[in-house]
């Protein structure tokens, strides 16, 4: 028994697999959705994707965006996204620390730093999710 994802961009479709279970990080906290799930809509907040099949598991980076499930399939409509592998790790190092200098210039005067924030959040998320599968093909 399985549930079929997508992931797709307004560009492209980024991912495409059957999944026995699939983690998405929802508006109220991390979702597991497992196939037979009631019918749901919903927006999802900018973090990292998990898709398991048997002994397999996929981590994509994603920006944000909406969420489908339909009892035999999910389609996760993002505003970008990027499997784990096609992450650039010196592009996400470049794009945290004009995040991070942009936050710290700020002055008492600007009201918000609320785009930076989210630029070094996106970043730190593609950090995250390409380490981790470096770690795991250190391992192997
Ligand atoms: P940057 O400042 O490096 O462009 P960003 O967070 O502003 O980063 P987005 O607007 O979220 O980038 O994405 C723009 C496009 O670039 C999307 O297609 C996204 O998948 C891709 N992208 C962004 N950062 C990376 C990265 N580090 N590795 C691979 N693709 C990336």
């Amino acid at each position: 028994m399985s549930i079929h994802i997508d992931i797709v961009t307004a560009e492209r479709l980024v991912f495409s697999e059957d999944a026995d279970i699939v983690l998405v990080p929802g508006i109220e906290g991390e979702m597991g959705i497992l196939p037979h799930h009631a019918p749901l809509m919903t927006m999802i907040r900018p973090g990292e994707i998990l898709v398991r099949k048997g002994t397999e598991e996929f981590s994509m980076a994603i920006s944000g965006g909406f969420l489908e499930v339909k009892p035999d399939h999910i389609t996760i409509l993002a505003d970008a996204a990027e499997r784990a592998d096609e992450i650039d790790i010196a592009r996400a190092e470049a794009a945290k620390k004009r995040a991070e200098e942009r936050l710290s210039s700020r002055t008492a005067a600007e009201v918000s730093g609320a785009l930076a924030e989210a630029a070094l959040r996106r970043a730190l998320i593609r950090l995250k999710v390409a380490q981790k599968r470096r770690q795991r093909r250190t391992v192997i």
